[in-house]
């Protein structure tokens, strides 16, 4: 992979074609150390957030050595790029053919299900095997998070403690319980709550767990959405496990993806064609920037051109992506110097979360270079940048405050 000191540098060399992801495993790597040294107990790293091989790579080397895997091609891109690191089938519904190849091809003994007829695939699949690490994804109410992740899996708490019974009869090894409180997810405490949810179904079911596993959700900076430290999730999560009905060797365990991978790359595009306030860029919803349409996220964005910096006062513009299709539309606002015009690049920040991993090649785009770049993430949760992304006037900021939401507080006599 080449490498530039800058996404300025690469503008001026050769004017890229096609959208460019600029990564920076430098900037993994401190997310990496920083979860290795205050985490208090073991990091996996949620692969579908971003599966490149560099990305693999730089966690492998900055003392990553587990991974919360979806699928059998995600098996493979980690047992190409992380030799030796250990592999946790973390989807809870899994084809019997994924099961039966981790199981016996790849030595992934470490399973997750949330229900009765996925625990009898997993035993079947893996031949009877008794030596399965079996981790029940409990549906918790958390609330604060930006995308919630609730619903879709997770056995609820009528059901729980009867399938955890049945899970600590499954297997000899390790039974535990998983969560995950939402994706981007803005009060610290949400984790807490989770971990007193899964504790209740815990002692109804009468067991004790042998692995809690809080999951992801750990957040990024975005323009407008300014997360509390790090550290007071992590603060959140030792109180919440020492609640906890376990016994002194249960072991923890996180899954993060957003927080590790976000800073890790942003994307480069080139405006098209600019009509009043919008840009026409070679990347969009289709491609990199999913949440910016979908979610209507406001990522961070700089102008890069060739005859260098620019001086104009800011002005809000929204971008169109290069398909057809309508919503191919980001709303921004994204704020560039007036006279930003076509041939002008935009870098778009904060992206190796849910960015290029997103990219379709619908209408035949899609195709993005990777590039290899040093300088510093737009925005950074280690202090690599700047924590909050200034918005200019017309947006205020939802800054997150540690209050109970409004209406369940007590009134004061
Ligand atoms: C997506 C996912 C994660 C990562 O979530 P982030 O919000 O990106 O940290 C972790 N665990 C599971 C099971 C997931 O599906």
């Amino acid at each position: 992979m080449h490498t530039y000191h800058s996404p300025l540098d690469l503008v001026r060399e050769r004017s890229p074609e096609r959208p460019v992801a600029l990564v920076r495993p430098g900037a993994v790597a401190v997310a990496a150390r920083w979860f290795r040294t205050h985490f208090t107990g073991d990091v996996l790293y949620a692969v579908k957030t971003n599966p490149s091989p560099w990305m693999i790579r730089a966690l492998a080397q900055n003392g990553i050595r587990a991974f919360d895997v979806a699928s059998i091609p995600e098996i493979e891109a980690v047992t190409a790029n992380a030799p030796g690191a250990r592999l946790a089938f973390m989807h809870p519904v899994k084809s019997r053919a994924a099961i039966a190849a981790a199981y016996h091809d790849y030595g992934v003994r470490t399973f997750a299900l949330d229900s009765h007829e996925e625990l009898a695939k997993i035993i079947e699949c893996a031949g009877g095997a008794k030596d399965l690490n079996l981790i029940v994804r409990l549906d918790v109410e958390a609330a604060g998070a930006a995308y919630t992740l609730s619903g879709k899996f997770g056995a609820p708490a009528a059901k729980a403690p009867a399938l955890l019974l049945a899970v600590r009869r499954a297997t000899q090894d390790l039974m535990g319980v998983s969560f995950h409180v939402g994706s981007q997810c803005l009060r610290p405490s949400a984790y807490q709550a989770a971990m007193a949810q899964a504790s209740r179904a815990l002692v109804r079911a009468g067991v004790f767990a042998d692995v809690v596993d809080v999951g992801g959700g750990f957040p990024s900076a975005y323009p407008g959405m300014t997360p509390p430290d790090l550290a007071d999730y992590v603060a959140a999560i030792d109180r919440g496990f020492d609640d906890m009905m376990v016994h002194e060797t249960t072991q923890l365990w996180c899954e993060p993806g957003r927080a590790m991978a976000a800073e890790g790359a942003s994307v480069l595009t080139r405006v098209e064609l600019r009509k009043d306030d919008a840009l026409y860029l070679n990347d969009g919803a289709y491609g990199s920037l999913f949440d910016a349409a979908h979610s209507r996220w406001r990522f961070p964005v700089k102008l890069v051109r060739a005859a260098g910096a620019a001086q104009a006062p800011l002005k809000p513009f929204h971008f169109y992506g290069p398909t057809c299709d309508s919503v191919d539309h980001m709303p921004g606002p994204f704020w560039l110097p007036q006279d930003v015009s076509e041939g002008d690049y935009v870098e778009i920040g904060m992206l190796g979360a849910y960015g290029v991993a997103m990219a379709t090649r619908f209408n035949g785009f899609g195709e993005v270079e990777t590039v290899e770049v040093d300088d510093a993430p737009m925005a950074s949760m280690f202090g690599l940048a700047p924590r909050s992304i200034p918005t200019p006037k017309i947006e205020t900021e939802t800054v997150v405050r540690l209050t109970r939401p409004r209406g369940k507080r007590r009134k004061r006599r």
